[in-house]
C-alpha cells in the first residue's frame, strides 16, 4: 500500500491551509459568536473565492466543474478542511450534498446531471436526502412507511420523514420510499426518487432540536411530511427497486468523507488543548502539562489520532483501486473507530480548557454538539461493529443467521 501524496497534493493542501487560516476562521468566530447566519454573506464570499480556485466540489470530476480529486488526494484535503466548522461547507463537499452528488453522477441520467448535479457542483443550489422516519428504527434501512404509488407517468409520494439534514433552504431531496412494498425481497421495495422542495405537498415542518440548537440553513436537521406529492417517473435516481442498494453506495464514500473531515476535527482539537496545557499554569511556573494524567491524554490522542488515519487512507486506497463495494467492511472499521477517537479526543480536549471549553471561544463546544452524532447517524456504531464482526466470523466457519 502506498499512501504517499503527491506534490501537487502537498502544494495544494499547503496553499488550502493557508486560505482555511487566514480568511475562513475569522468568518468561523463569526458564526461561533453570532450564529450562521451572521455569517452567511461571508461564507458566499468565501465559496465565490473557492470556486475561482477550481476547488469547490474537489471530489467531482472536472468536467461537471469539480476539482477532480480521487479519494487518497481528497483525505490530506479533507482533514484540512475539517479543522474549521465551516470548511467543508466553504468548499462544497459537505453533508448530503456531497453524497448527492456522488450518487446523481453515477446513476442520475444525463437530463438529471444536466438540471440537478451541475448547480449543486457550482454550489447554486443545496440538496438534502430523505431517508429515516420517526416512526421506524434508521437501523433497519429495508423497514420504511413512506410509499411512492405509481400513476400514470407520475409517483404520487405519502410519508414522513425526519433527521433531513439541509432540507431548510435546499432546492430538492432524495427520499427513499417504498415503490414495491409487497416485493418478498425487502431490498427491492424501495427507489430513490428526487422530488423538488417546491412540489406541492412537500412540506419542511420544522428545524428539529438537536443538542439544544435548533440550526438553519445547511446546518439543520428537518422534519419533513409528504402529502399526495407528485413528480414525474423520470425523477426516479437508478432503477425502480434499487433503492436500498444505491443507498448502500452511497453511504459508502459518504461515511469516509465524514472520517476525514473528523480527523481533521481531531487535530484542531489535539492543538487546542495540547496549546492549553502547555501555557495553562496551576500554579505559577507549574502548567498543566506537567500533569501525568494530562500527558497521558495527549500521548493516548496523538496515538488515536494516528491510528485512525491510517486506518483511514487505507480505506481510500481500497476504494480508489477497487471500487467503493469491495471496501464495504473497512468503511465499516473506520465509521465507528473514527467516530470513537472524535470523541475522546474532543472530551479530552474540552477536559484540559475547563470551563472555557463549554463557551463558544473555541470550537470545542460547537464539536461537542455537533459530533456525538457521529456514532449514530450514517449507522450507529453497534450496526458497523456487528456487520465488520459477522464477516470476520464467517471466516471462521460461523453460518449466517438471521435475526
Ligand atoms: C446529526 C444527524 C444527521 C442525520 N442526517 C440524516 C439525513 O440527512 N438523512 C437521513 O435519512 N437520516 C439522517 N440521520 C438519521 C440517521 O441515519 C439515523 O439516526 C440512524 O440510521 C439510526 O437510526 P435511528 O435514529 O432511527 O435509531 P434506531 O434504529 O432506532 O436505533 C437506536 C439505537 O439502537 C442501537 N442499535 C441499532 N441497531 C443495532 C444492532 N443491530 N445491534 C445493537 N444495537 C443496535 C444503536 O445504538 C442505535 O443508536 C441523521 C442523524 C443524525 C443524528
Amino acid at each position: 500500500m502506498d499512501f504517499s501524496v503527491s506534490e501537487s497534493v502537498r502544494e495544494l493542501t499547503a496553499t488550502v491551509r493557508r486560505f482555511l487560516d487566514e480568511e475562513v476562521l475569522p468568518v468561523e468566530r463569526l458564526v461561533l459568536e453570532r450564529g450562521l447566519g451572521a455569517g452567511g454573506v461571508e461564507i458566499e464570499r468565501l465559496r465565490g473565492r473557492v470556486r475561482e480556485m477550481g476547488l469547490l466540489a474537489p471530489h467531482m470530476p472536472k468536467e461537471w466543474g469539480g476539482g477532480g480529486l480521487p479519494f487518497l488526494d481528497l483525505a490530506p484535503l479533507s482533514e484540512v478542511l475539517g479543522r474549521c466548522i465551516i470548511g467543508h461547507y466553504v468548499f462544497n463537499v459537505q453533508a448530503p450534498d456531497a453524497g448527492n452528488m456522488e450518487l446523481l453522477l453515477h446513476h442520475g441520467n444525463p437530463d438529471q446531471k444536466e438540471k440537478w448535479l451541475r448547480p449543486l457542483v457550482h454550489g447554486d443550489i443545496r440538496s438534502c436526502f430523505g431517508m429515516t422516519e420517526p416512526e421506524h428504527a434508521g437501523s433497519n434501512p429495508v423497514w420504511l412507511g413512506t410509499t411512492a404509488r405509481r400513476e400514470g407517468d407520475e409517483y404520487v409520494l405519502d410519508g414522513h420523514k425526519w433527521f433531513t439534514s439541509a432540507a431548510d433552504g435546499a432546492t430538492f431531496c432524495i427520499v427513499m420510499a417504498l415503490t414495491d412494498p409487497g416485493n418478498p425481497n425487502p431490498y427491492a421495495r424501495a427507489s430513490q426518487i428526487l422530488v423538488p422542495l417546491d412540489a406541492h405537498g412537500f412540506e419542511v415542518v420544522q428545524n428539529l432540536a438537536v443538542m439544544g440548537e435548533r440550526g438553519e440553513g445547511w446546518m439543520s436537521h428537518a422534519e419533513v411530511r409528504l402529502t399526495n406529492v407528485r413528480v414525474p417517473v423520470a425523477n426516479r435516481i437508478g432503477a425502480e427497486g434499487a433503492g436500498f442498494a444505491l443507498a448502500q453506495e452511497r453511504l459508502g464514500p459518504g461515511r469516509i468523507h465524514h472520517c476525514m473531515r473528523w480527523i481533521g476535527i481531531c487535530e484542531r482539537a489535539f492543538d487546542l488543548m495540547c496549546g492549553r496545557a502547555a501555557t495553562r499554569e496551576l500554579s505559577p511556573g507549574k502548567p498543566l502539562g506537567g500533569r501525568q494524567l494530562v500527558q497521558a491524554w495527549i500521548a493516548e490522542s496523538r496515538a488515536e489520532i494516528d491510528a485512525a488515519r491510517l486506518l483511514v487512507l487505507r480505506t481510500a486506497w481500497r476504494i480508489d483501486r477497487e471500487g467503493a463495494s469491495a471496501a464495504r467492511d473497512d468503511v465499516s472499521l473506520i465509521k465507528f473507530h473514527t467516530a470513537g477517537t472524535l470523541q475522546r479526543v474532543l472530551d479530552r480536549a474540552i477536559q484540559t480548557h475547563g470551563a472555557l471549553g463549554l463557551t463558544e471561544e473555541t470550537p470545542l463546544a460547537f464539536w461537542w454538539r455537533h459530533e456525538r452524532g457521529a456514532r449514530i447517524y450514517d449507522g450507529a456504531d453497534e450496526v458497523h461493529k456487528t456487520s465488520a464482526a459477522k464477516k470476520i466470523l464467517e471466516r471462521y466457519g460461523m453460518k449466517r443467521t438471521k435475526e
